[in-house]
């Protein structure tokens, strides 16, 4: 596919460093390298806020990002280039001893969230596809779920990710009792449209597999998260926002029980830094509203506000489905605060973050509510308002991706850019 020729050229300098790291790291002793890993305790990767404790698991990665040292995963995803030894040497661990691997997975969970504490009222543990054995091996689930309790008594919300396409009945049932009073199964679904989400996001999951993830998390007694996108790369702020909408409608008639938003945010390899890299200043690009200076990249503030309140306004019977991603809304935020300051649309625009704010915290949108008016009549939002009735919606994707493909094939590849670029018309026939 066109989309992970593009995404392996990104990440061409991670998948060189990586094969440097674990081709270190396999050759050690494997006691040495788990001492190495487990050595490192002042490495906290776990956040706590009121709401939620996360934990993020370390392992060998995202099967999916990570394919036997080529990296080609979601192109809207980074977790990975800032901890690549990290990876590497789990990768080499596991890959020379399998249950001084799960032994390292579980001591560096314990070195983060502690060895048997209270838990918080929500834990989240988030590896990248803690259902999928290659990440999660069965002696790691083992060690992590079945050698002893991770916390003092059961917590309230015990919150676990993975991908759709790893959820079945029989993985599920081995941890019905085990963790959470309530247990809630996080998944990425991202957009409703099948076409995008694998031959432009490269997410790699079916239909298919998101409608029987929620039906078997359902049948098991576990409660269904599909985690979607404000924002996709590659598209301007009008078609997010109508996607949004068609993906919010088509997961919440599909039965999942929440239905978790994150923000585009600019950072390391991914497609969304790409264009803010190498496009940011383009024409072709800047026309079609998919790229815009140093916005670049990040959904806009009006995009995000408009796509909480239509929940709020016009989905209200849904509004306790929808979640605000606590990993990704945070640094959205701060981003955006530090992208106006000095800005004379400032204030309005930090009128809006405070509500998201509250919103986000409280679960209290009276302030959303109260600053609608304020919003519609100032001046910076009949601005954008204009700018997305110049745009083009949804019926026009075919063609805005069109013209990305075209401009990201000429940059990547100069010499043979016809050659990549007709892959990609030629996948776009089978855009539905
Ligand atoms: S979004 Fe999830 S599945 Fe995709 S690369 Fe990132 S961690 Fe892996």
């Amino acid at each position: 596919m066109f989309i992970e020729e593009v995404i392996s050229r990104i990440w061409q300098p991670v998948t060189n460093r990586y094969k440097e790291c674990y081709d270190e790291a396999v050759r050690c002793n494997p006691e040495e390298l788990y001492n190495n890993i487990v050595s490192d305790m002042n490495k906290k990767n776990n956040t706590t806020d009121k709401w939620i404790n996360i934990t993020i698991l370390e392992t060998s990665g995202c099967p999916h990002c990570n394919r036997n040292g080529i990296f080609l995963g979601c192109s809207f995803c980074d977790y990975f280039s800032r901890n690549i030894a990290g990876y590497a040497k789990m990768a080499a661990l596991n890959k020379i001893d399998s249950n001084l691997y799960a032994k390292a997975v579980r001591r560096k969970f314990e070195q983060q969230r502690g060895v048997l504490v209270d838990p918080g009222v929500s834990e989240l543990i988030s590896g990248h596809d803690c259902l999928n054995p290659e990440e999660l091996t069965d002696e790691a689930f083992d060690e992590m779920f079945n050698q002893g309790n991770l916390f003092n008594r059961k917590a309230m919300f015990f919150y676990l990710e993975t991908r759709a396409s790893s959820i079945n009945e029989k993985k599920l049932a081995k941890l019905k009792g085990k963790i959470g009073r309530k247990v809630v199964i996080e998944f990425g679904a991202e957009v409703a449209n099948e076409w995008i989400r694998n031959h432009w996001l490269n997410k790699g999951i079916t239909d298919e597999n998101i409608y029987s993830a929620i039906e078997n998390i359902r049948r098991i007694g576990f409660f269904s998260n599909a985690n979607i996108l404000i924002g996709i790369p590659g598209m301007n702020g009008r078609q997010s926002l109508e996607l949004f909408k068609d993906t919010f409608d088509i997961l919440d008639t599909a039965g999942a029980d929440y239905i978790l938003c994150s923000p585009l945010i600019r950072q390391g390899y991914t497609m969304q830094n790409y264009l803010f890299q190498e496009f940011r200043d383009n024409p072709t690009l800047i026309e079609t509203g998919v790229t815009r200076g140093n916005s670049t990249g990040l959904p806009e503030i009006f995009t995000v506000f408009d796509a909480i309140f239509w929940v709020i306004s016009e989905r209200s019977e849904s509004l306790k489905k929808l979640i605000l991603g606590p990993v990704f809304f945070p640094p959205y935020l701060n981003f955006i605060q530090n992208l106006y300051k000095g800005d004379p649309n400032e204030i309005i625009v930090n009128k809006v973050l405070l509500a998201i704010e509250k919103f986000n915290e409280q679960r209290d949108y009276s302030e959303l509510i109260k600053i609608r008016k304020e919003v519609l009549d100032s001046s910076y939002y009949n601005e954008y308002k204009r700018r997305m009735e110049n745009l083009q919606g949804k019926e026009g994707i075919q063609e805005t991706f069109s013209t990305v493909a075209e401009e990201i094939s000429k940059k990547m590849w100069p010499e043979q850019w016809r050659t990549k670029f007709e892959i990609f018309k030629s996948e776009l026939l089978e855009y539905k």
